[in-house]
């Protein structure tokens, strides 16, 4: 059974060149693009998007940090693809991310962390919705 989830290739990570390399590691891994944009959020769209965070003291700086630049927003599909993400993503902080997740290759430090992924089903619906509407997310 398939399972779709959010990820972002954040600011940090599009500045540094590798897009590529990131959307590669999903391709290498099972997961398959169901839909795909690169965006600019505004500030007032990245601190919506982060909304549950609006109360962590590093809200007002990450949320600047996701405005900065542009992003690449993706729905990723496949068996298990919430916990499959999180796995190839590595810890937040990537001085703790294991080797060869993308956090230990891409990030620059806990905030500036390369890629986002959904956490569970529901933020995983709530996330997409937030970026793509239902027409948008191909069937695959
Ligand atoms: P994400 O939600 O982006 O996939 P996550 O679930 O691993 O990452 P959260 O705890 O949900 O991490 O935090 C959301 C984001 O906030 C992190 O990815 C990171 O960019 C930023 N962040 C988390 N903790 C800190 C911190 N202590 N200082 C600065 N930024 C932080
Ligand atoms: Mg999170």
């Amino acid at each position: 059974m398939s399972e779709l989830t959010l990820s972002i290739i954040k600011p940090d990570a599009v500045a540094k060149g590798v897009i590529g390399e990131i959307v590669a590691t999903f391709e290498k891994n099972g997961l398959k693009i169901a839909a795909m944009k690169m965006v600019h959020l505004s500030r007032r769209e990245a601190r919506g998007f982060y909304a549950v965070h609006r109360e962590r003291p590093f809200f007002d700086s990450l949320t600047d940090f996701m405005s900065s630049g542009p992003a690449v927003v993706m729905v990723l599909s496949g068996a298990g693809a919430i916990g499959k993400n999180r796995e190839l993503m590595g810890a937040t902080n990537p001085a703790e991310a294991a080797a060869g997740t993308l956090r230990q290759r891409f990030a620059t430090d806990i905030e500036k962390n390369a890629v986002h992924g959904s956490d569970a089903p529901e933020t995983a619906r709530t996330e997409i919705a937030y970026f793509f509407p239902e027409l948008d997310i191909v069937n695959r």
